[in-house]
């Protein structure tokens, strides 16, 4: 290893969390050689093994190529990057590093533009690139089920985005239907967050663009996302009421019409919807309908990971455990595409 140091440091990391700051992050990172030894301590943290011949021991290091691991017994070069979003990639590793951390610490994202000049690059191409395969990473379905934990219930209910489109006369609507189930946890009783919304919060969160408000549509969402058995509360829409059949606990809110009931008896999906509308206008400037389904998984990407900064950057990476996130190659095979992302980055 070039530098024992980094090293060092990037064990701490491992333990202590992500780095809270851009100098932080700059003194784990410095260098190509702290990138490729943290990249091998997710990869074998028990120590390097030969794929080839299956031997256990350091690797040959050649200075030049800091990507490359040699097998001492059989000479087998192993690339560190493999199956990771940065395979095949001439970009440097400590680049994409940084571009992985500016896209998980920086709430809304960034243009490529600004991606470029503040990772220094001569080519808008090479920026565009960058940001286009994280935020592949970033759309992934979440294919797990949520919920399934005691004590805990989820709050589902729809909603429309979107909206009017400038320059079309007025009654000219674009909404979309969005059908949300979310978490609700409770903090400890005594502690400083408590006394919020009765120490209510959100957990994790799933998010589909819903064809219509059937029965069919609204509880086969939930069917898809959410564990059976769960505690599922909504409001008291007829075609919620199928619920207990398909295997839940169900509660149903009379709201009478009232808006504002529905909001105090279903807080936290309504804090979800307030956030992700304000993020839909304010960065991306409305969606259209076709797009609408990739940014939604990519806010729940950033709404689920946002206790979790170190996962989310692992993840953009394609580095994080094999539970927790697919092969680059397996992120791609959806045939995921998003040629609009140019103008809203
Ligand atoms: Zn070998």
């Amino acid at each position: 290893m070039a530098n024992g140091d980094a090293h060092f440091d990037i064990h701490q990391l491992a333990e202590l969390g992500f780095p809270q700051s851009l100098p932080d992050f700059q003194r784990l990172f410095p260098d190509e050689a702290a990138c490729a030894a943290y990249l091998e301590l997710l990869r074998w943290p028990d120590g390097f093994v030969c794929a080839k011949c299956g031997t256990l021991a350091a690797p040959v290091r050649v200075s030049k190529r800091p990507g490359v691991l040699r097998c001492g017994a059989c000479r087998h070069d192993t690339s560190l990057t493999a199956g990771t979003v940065m395979e095949l990639s001439h970009t440097p590793l400590s680049v994409w590093f940084w571009a992985a951390y500016l896209m998980t610490s920086q709430t809304p994202g960034m243009s490529a533009v600004q991606f470029q000049r503040q990772l220094g690059l001569s080519r808008y191409e090479t920026a565009f690139q960058i940001l286009h395969k994280l935020r592949a990473a970033m759309v992934r379905p979440n294919r797990d089920k949520i919920g399934g934990k005691v004590g805990e219930h989820i709050e589902v209910d729809e909603t429309w985005v979107g909206g009017k489109t400038r320059g079309e006369g007025r009654g000219v609507h674009h909404k979309t239907l969005v059908s949300c189930a979310v978490e609700v946890r409770h903090r400890q009783p005594g502690t400083a967050h408590d006394n919020r919304k009765d120490g209510r919060y959100a957990g994790r969160v799933r998010l589909a663009v819903a064809p219509d408000r059937t029965a069919k549509a609204l509880c086969g969402f939930v069917e898809n996302t959410v564990t059976t058995g769960t505690l599922v509360v909504t409001d008291d829409w007829s075609a919620y009421a199928s619920l207990r059949k398909r295997g839940y606990n169900h509660h149903a809110i009379a709201q009478c019409g009232d808006p504002d009931e529905a909001e105090a008896f279903l807080p936290i999906i309504h804090l979800v919807f307030a956030n992700l509308k304000t993020w839909l206008i304010g960065t991306h400037h409305g969606v259209s309908h076709q797009h609408l389904q990739a940014y939604l998984n990519e806010f729940v990407f950033r709404f689920n990971r946002r206790y979790y900064p170190l996962n989310a950057f692992r993840s953009l990476l394609g580095v994080a455990a094999a539970a927790e996130s697919p092969t680059y190659a397996e992120l791609y095979s959806g045939g995921w595409e998003h040629p609009t992302f140019s103008r809203s980055m």
